[in-house]
């Protein structure tokens, strides 16, 4: 790129330069002052790089000047910005932390983000994870979004336990996350599932949080999904119950916000607070587009860590496949006790068949398909490529050279691999 395409974008304090890669890439460098992306402070001098897509905000608390690159890009410059409001935030959260590290019998925050779709719930956990960590910190950030999720690949709940600022480019480091296999991008495809998760996710990082002091301290930041009526409600008022959360931010919905207040206990906050005007909403398509996009990078990489998935095969008796909810059988023929919405949850066999490719498959640990499979955290996913029903095999793609277990997940998540694509 030649030097003539380099603007130079001078920012005042509490300002952020907002920029949307609409086409090619940008590269994007700090000159001057001091500067963050959501949270991550920028190193003088060097040189970052987002794809096309990318949508992001350079803040500065004191003024900075910033390089930008890039022939399909288009900047702006904001003076109105939430980002005081999130610091504001943060420090709420810190003080909790200081009494937590006092008093072993306290622990530190634990806050939840709701909000309809696209009203910057992600970018907010990462400021607020990026923060704490600035000030030494460890949070746990839980993702309960199985839609757009930011842990592993959609169908997933999650949580990491963050020690170090989000890379400008990649984000957190996910490398060793804690994930449950949901396997749809909607609570709505199976709530009794969803709820359950929840509460098992709440369970482990309890566990997590009652031998880890720096855990229990740094607190627990959820994300959620932007489902927010009727059942999608429900979900946000459970997750607040199972995580036992002392706060919760509504962003932008002020109808939600009154409707927490009414149902959660008094003692937790709720909080409303406005959603930036750099937030871009998402058709369904670009949603769907983004999905696969991450299934794509959890395979492949990204452009500055590429991964090189293994394409093999195995025979049908080498796998256990198995999918979590049954047909419903009328209440007259449950058994004695059995609830009507156990076959929700309940862990079932499935045979191979065609209707598997491009099928994402969770890989449970477990040996055998049995109820635990619910409830345990996965080892990874893989998706089918082919079904041979003559020669009795699965072509799959995975991120490793063979399968760590035999029993294999359906979810309702289908993947089209590039290699497939003659
Ligand atoms: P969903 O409910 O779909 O998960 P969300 O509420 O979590 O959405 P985000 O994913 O945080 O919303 O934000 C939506 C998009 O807006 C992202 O691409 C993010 O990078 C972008 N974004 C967030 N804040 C800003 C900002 N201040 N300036 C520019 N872009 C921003």
């Amino acid at each position: 790129m030649s030097e003539a395409e380099v603007q130079e974008k001078k920012l005042n304090e509490d300002t952020e330069l907002r920029i949307v890669v609409n086409e090619g890439e940008a590269i994007v460098e700090l000159v001057d002052g001091r500067a963050e992306i959501f949270g991550s402070e920028l190193v003088k001098n060097k040189k970052y790089l987002f794809q096309k897509g990318s949508r992001i905000a350079i803040f500065t608390y004191e003024g900075a000047t910033v390089d930008v690159v890039g022939s399909g890009v288009h900047s702006y410059t904001s003076d109105e910005t939430p980002m005081v409001i999130y610091l504001n935030t943060h420090a709420a959260l810190e003080q909790i932390r200081k009494v937590a590290e006092c008093d072993p019998s306290h622990r530190g925050p634990r806050i939840m983000l709701v909000g309809p779709t696209d009203v910057g719930k992600s970018t907010v956990c990462r400021i607020l994870c990026n923060y704490s960590v600035r000030m030494g910190r460890s949070p746990i950030l839980v993702d309960l979004d199985v839609g757009q999720g930011e842990i592993s690949v959609p169908g997933t709940m999650g949580a990491i336990f963050i020690n170090k600022m989000a890379d400008i480019m990649e984000g957190f480091d996910c490398s060793r996350p804690l994930v449950f296999n949901f396997g749809a991008t909607t609570p709505s495809e199976n709530l009794p599932l969803y709820d359950l998760l929840v509460k098992e996710l709440a369970e482990v990082i309890n566990q997590r949080c009652a031998v880890n002091r720096d855990s229990n301290i740094g607190g627990i930041i959820i994300n959620t999904c932007g489902w927010v009526h009727g059942d999608g409600y429900q979900c946000l008022v459970s997750a607040a119950e199972a995580f036992e959360v002392e706060s919760v931010v509504v962003i932008d919905h002020e109808r939600l916000y009154n409707d927490l207040k009414r149902d959660l206990p008094s003692f937790v906050k709720i909080l409303h607070q406005p959603k930036s005007g750099g937030t871009e909403t998402r058709s369904k398509e670009m949603r769907a587009a983004m999905r696969s996009e991450r299934i794509h990078r959890y395979f492949y990489g990204t452009a500055s860590s590429r991964l090189n998935p293994y394409t093999f095969e195995v025979n049908f008796s080498d796998v256990l496949l198995a999918k979590i909810g049954a047909e419903q059988l009328p209440e007259s023929c449950l058994p004695f006790g059995a609830k009507i919405d156990d076959h929700n949850t309940k862990v079932v066999g499935v045979k191979p068949s065609s209707s598997l490719i491009h099928c994402l498959l969770a890989i449970s640990p477990s040996t055998s398909i049995s109820q635990n499979v619910l409830k345990e955290t996965v080892l990874g996913f893989v998706v089918v490529n082919q079904v041979n029903d003559e020669a009795q095999t699965l072509t799959i793609l995975s991120p490793q050279q063979e399968l760590p277990s035999k029993v294999l997940i359906v979810t309702s998540i289908k993947f089209v691999d590039d290699r497939t694509i003659e």
